[in-house]
């Protein structure tokens, strides 16, 4: 147990070193200035890379295209330093003026959303329009029923496709997260349509030049569209800086440079073999180094989560097998009941969502949040795994201390925990080892974790087979050097049992 205690002692303390020294963690020192509020010079802005040209995952892993050089002009204009959180498009709306301060993520202004934000002028003229395989039969509107169709989860595509089933109930309506994953989809001949703005299409039209093409809109009566700025509602003062900015960034001829860059250009992509794919998901560019910092958002969230996780559990535990004097439960061992019911009787996704949005609806700080929900769900784990290590001593052991003078208290925490504790130690590692792999949802608050930086990749390359084997090859070799870390541990413990 000695050993348990001195290996748990120096886990935190080489996490509290690591955190001061290394990532910046509660302190956030680092990430603190990308959260400041526009007073403080800094305008942060929510965006959605997976909509090229506008906003896409540039060669160094951030976010690049039209929009986001746009937004960059027009916060230079207004002397404002600009932070770019790349999130899931379905939740820029609501968490702007509470996770971000602006959204520009080609995003069509529409009745329904200007009931939660404002938008500024409209800064493109866009329009639906459908994609679909080179050698496809559908050319209109009628031409869509009965087949799967696609759209990005809360775009104005997704509208148009809900209308569209709605006219024909025999066609099946898919919707992603990701436009690339769409595509991957109607390539893979899953789905047979998607719809989705006009000059995103044109780019997936060119990157798969002989397999994709696209139809225009006025096939459908697809109504054009205004992308414009997103910001919080009745701040006019900051609407007029933004509309401002804009006027100048559009008369000075920033604007049109940034169209010819990114909106005229050619983009084309080759079909690559394996070795080049390789090559552009690992090496150019230095990629790989973002799959580590990916890996260390993953263990960091892991690390802190579990120490979390295993002061709370302790605490459930005590609280769930707790009896008073008259041999009943007290109150509020039916209290940790109740917790570690709703933690595991709903989903971790959910939790971090409620989390993110509803309990800490002001935080910016995905980290923090994440870390929190990942232990509050584990503390209810653990606390089974604990209780079930206490239920197996045996009761004698209770009655000799007792009887050796000890208090219940103490005879709890000297004899019976450290021996519930060793027994549960492989059941607690799998519970970290779980742990490590669920962070893989820490996209949903826009942070950049192994999974997330891999989908990146895959979106910035065009390329899903690479990034996603590797960072599945990563993750597994870092949960097979603990695991045999825990063997060793566990040897160990048995060497010196004292119990
Ligand atoms: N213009 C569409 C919308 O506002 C799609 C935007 C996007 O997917 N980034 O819904």
């Amino acid at each position: 147990m000695k050993m348990f205690k001195k290996n748990f002692a120096i886990l935190t303390i080489c996490c509290v070193v690591l955190e001061i020294f290394g990532f910046g963690f509660l302190g956030l020192k680092a990430r603190a200035l990308a959260f400041e509020t526009i007073n403080e010079g800094v305008l942060t802005v929510g965006t959605e890379a997976g909509f090229p040209p506008f906003e896409y995952v540039g060669e160094d892993g951030n976010p690049t295209g039209f929009d986001i050089e746009f937004i960059k002009a027009v916060g230079e204009k207004m002397g404002l330093k600009v932070e770019i959180q790349d999130m899931d498009f379905n939740s820029l709306v609501a968490s702007v003026g509470t996770k971000v301060d602006v959204a520009i993520a080609g995003m069509t202004v529409t009745e329904e959303r200007k009931l939660a934000v404002d938008f500024s002028e409209k800064y493109y003229d866009a329009e639906q329009c459908v994609i679909v395989r080179e050698n496809s039969n559908i050319r209109s509107s009628s031409d869509l029923s009965g087949v799967t169709i696609a759209a990005q989860l809360g775009t104005t595509g997704n509208i148009l496709a809900d209308e569209i089933v709605e006219k024909y109930p025999e066609t099946i309506l898919r919707t992603y997260d990701k436009f690339n994953n769409a595509v991957n989809d109607l390539r893979a001949e899953r789905v047979d349509a998607i719809i989705l703005d006009k000059v995103p299409a044109r780019t997936f039209e060119k990157i798969y030049k002989d397999e994709l093409k696209t139809i225009p809109g006025d096939e459908f009566d697809f109504e054009i569209e205004k992308y414009a700025i997103a910001m919080p509602k009745n701040n006019p003062a900051l609407q007029n800086a933004i509309n401002n900015a804009i006027a100048e960034v559009k008369d000075d001829g920033t604007y049109d440079k940034i169209l010819d860059k990114y909106i005229n250009a050619d983009i084309s992509s080759d079909s690559k073999g394996l070795w080049e794919q390789f090559v552009s998901s690992f090496i150019e560019s230095n990629r790989f180094v973002l799959y580590l910092n990916g890996l260390l958002v993953s263990i960091e969230i892991a690390v802190f989560a579990a120490l979390i996780g295993l002061a709370l559990g302790m605490v459930l535990a005590l609280m769930k097998i707790a009896k008073n004097r008259k041999g009943k439960r007290p109150i509020f061992s039916y209290i940790a009941d109740f917790y570690i019911d709703v933690i595991r009787g709903t989903p971790l996704v959910l939790q971090l969502l409620i989390m993110w949005f509803i309990v800490m609806q002001s935080s910016k700080n995905g980290i923090l949040v994440a870390t929190l929900t990942f232990g509050l769900n584990s503390a209810a784990y653990v606390a089974e795994i604990i209780r079930s290590g206490i239920l197996a001593i045996s009761k004698g052991q209770m009655e000799a201390g007792i009887s050796m003078g000890f208090s219940k208290i103490q005879t709890m925490r000297y004899i019976v925990l450290p021996q519930a504790l060793k027994n549960s130690l492989p059941s607690l590692c799998n519970e970290f080892i779980s742990l490590l792999k669920e962070t893989a949802i820490v996209g949903y608050v826009a942070l950049s974790d192994l999974t997330r930086v891999a989908n990146q990749i895959s979106s910035a390359t065009y390329q899903p087979f690479m990034p996603l084997i590797g960072a599945a090859l990563i993750y597994f070799v870092v949960i097979k050097l603990l695991s045999s870390l825990v063997k060793m541990l566990e040897k160990r413990l048995n060497k010196y049992d004292i119990c």
